[in-house]
């Protein structure tokens, strides 16, 4: 039988939008892409956080094919292969301090990463004989993901809402997020504690003995736009974890690998976490890869009790996937692109500041590295958001697009349903002129969308 419903489009894409194909990206070359009109995009935001070499790297093209010609996949319940195992020991001796003599499962994506970690701590505790503990703890206003389990932790209600019936229980306290919630006349770090305390009573709301880790972005990303944060706030909440005896997952799909000017924020801002999980830049759109990362705490414990690792996935440790990201590494330390992270980061918040530290719909200007965002509001003084009805993310991604700019404006910044922000993350080899023209372009599209009528 033929199918009745006339099919709108010439695409057999499940597009994210099934009424409007996208342009066709043909090439990719350094900090910029083209479509098939050969019209070029300057890449701010690497898609999502992701392309942080850019397009076309030749190192990471030559290690791809490199192994290709060697091995390019072997199942891991019967081989182990070498780029996996080299690019687990890399990563393992640039965990931070603490982490220990840990161990790394690979997996395919981000929110793959989260279910696995969410899965590690569960059995840590049956392994150590606390198999009561099951419950996760997050924030609001977070993202870790889009499988079931991923998105039970996810604190943003515009992605959770159609999924709620099918999603676990998890309990969420506030973002920390010093630009809506720090009170008038309190120090950044008196906000800090009284935010982390917040996980404190939750646990001793929940009984500490059902609980078994904390799950939060180091520095936010899709949510809230980049918010890092404050001093104290993230030693507080390993102090809190300890006393409670459950795990601190630090998801650093978005913020780890560089993109803050460190390898992992959590070492940056000297905390240590049990599990940490990362994505996006490990493999910079080169391949498809996630990491799980377990400390020596949680690995030990299962090697000490089971020794078998109870989640796993046809495509773990692709060997393909493993090469591309040593590549990826050994250009960002070799090449010194952290130095470039931190320098070009301070320059693209100079300049955002510059074009936009006046202008009477942006509230805030945020970020740490190669990582920034401008939070829009409908009233600077009380930081009033514009209504979601206006779609505003949407309408500046699109003008952003027209005048050939790739950045990530997403809504929800204020409460989950209103308010919008722009986030940047261009690729670490951007120059400084680049820079320059992100901002220059991202003015044009904000006064091409501002000037137009919008509700607060
Ligand atoms: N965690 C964070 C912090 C993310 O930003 C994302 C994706 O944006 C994910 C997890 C999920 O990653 P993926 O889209 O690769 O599944």
């Amino acid at each position: 039988m033929s199918n009745p419903t006339p099919r709108p489009s010439s695409s057999a894409i499940l597009h994210r939008n099934l009424r409007k194909t996208p342009p066709l990206a043909v090439t990719g070359d350094g900090v910029h892409l083209v479509d098939a009109d050969g019209k070029h995009y300057l890449d701010a935001s690497g898609g999502a956080a992701v392309s942080c070499l850019g397009h076309a790297h030749p190192r990471v093209i030559e290690a791809i094919t490199a192994q290709l010609g060697k091995l390019e996949y072997a199942h891991t319940s019967f081989f182990t292969n070498e780029p996996s195992e080299r690019l687990a020991q890399m990563l393992v001796e640039r965990a931070p301090a603490g982490f220990g003599h840990g161990r790394v499962a690979f997996l395919g994506s981000g929110s793959e990463a989260m279910e696995a970690a969410m899965k590690l701590a569960r059995q840590y505790f049956v392994e150590i004989g606390q198999p009561g503990r099951v419950r996760f703890i997050s924030r609001r206003m977070s993202y870790h993901g889009n499988t079931l389990g991923a998105l039970a932790v996810g604190g943003h209600p515009g992605r959770r809402t159609m999924y709620q019936p099918m999603l676990i229980e998890t309990s969420q306290i506030a973002p920390c997020y010093a630009y809506r919630n720090q009170r008038d006349g309190e120090t950044a770090e008196a906000y800090g504690l009284r935010a982390a305390d917040e996980l404190d009573a939750e646990i001793r709301r929940l009984g500490p003995e059902s609980v078994a880790a904390f799950v939060a972005e180091p520095i936010v990303g899709a949510t809230l736009g980049t918010v890092p944060p404050v001093p104290g706030y993230l030693a507080r909440i390993r102090e809190i974890c300890d006393r409670h005896g459950i795990l601190f997952i630090a998801d650093e799909v978005m913020c780890g690998m560089g993109r803050a000017g460190a390898m992992f924020v959590t070492g940056q801002e000297g905390v240590r976490p049990d599990i940490i999980t990362i994505a996006k830049g490990l493999g910079a759109g080169y391949q498809p890869i996630a990491a799980t990362m377990a400390s020596e705490r949680v690995a030990g414990a299962i090697e000490a009790g089971s020794g078998l690792l109870a989640n796993g996935h046809t495509y773990m440790s692709h060997a393909v996937a493993c090469a591309a990201s040593i590549a990826v590494i050994e250009t960002i330390e070799n090449d010194g692109l952290l130095d470039n992270v931190d320098r070009l980061g301070r320059l693209l918040s100079r300049r955002l500041h510059e074009a936009f530290g006046q202008h009477p719909h942006v509230g805030d200007i945020r970020g740490r590295g190669l990582f920034q965002s401008l939070e829009l509001v409908a009233n600077r003084e009380t930081k009033q958001p514009f209504v979601a009805k206006n779609q505003l993310a949407t309408k500046i991604k699109q003008a952003a697009q027209d005048v050939g700019l790739i950045c990530y404006p997403s809504s929800g910044t204020a409460d989950g349903v209103n308010g919008d922000h722009v986030l940047l993350a261009p690729p670490f080899t951007i120059s400084e002129s680049q820079v320059d023209e992100i901002v220059e372009r991202l003015r044009a599209a904000l006064e091409a969308t501002l000037s137009a009528k919008i509700a607060a």
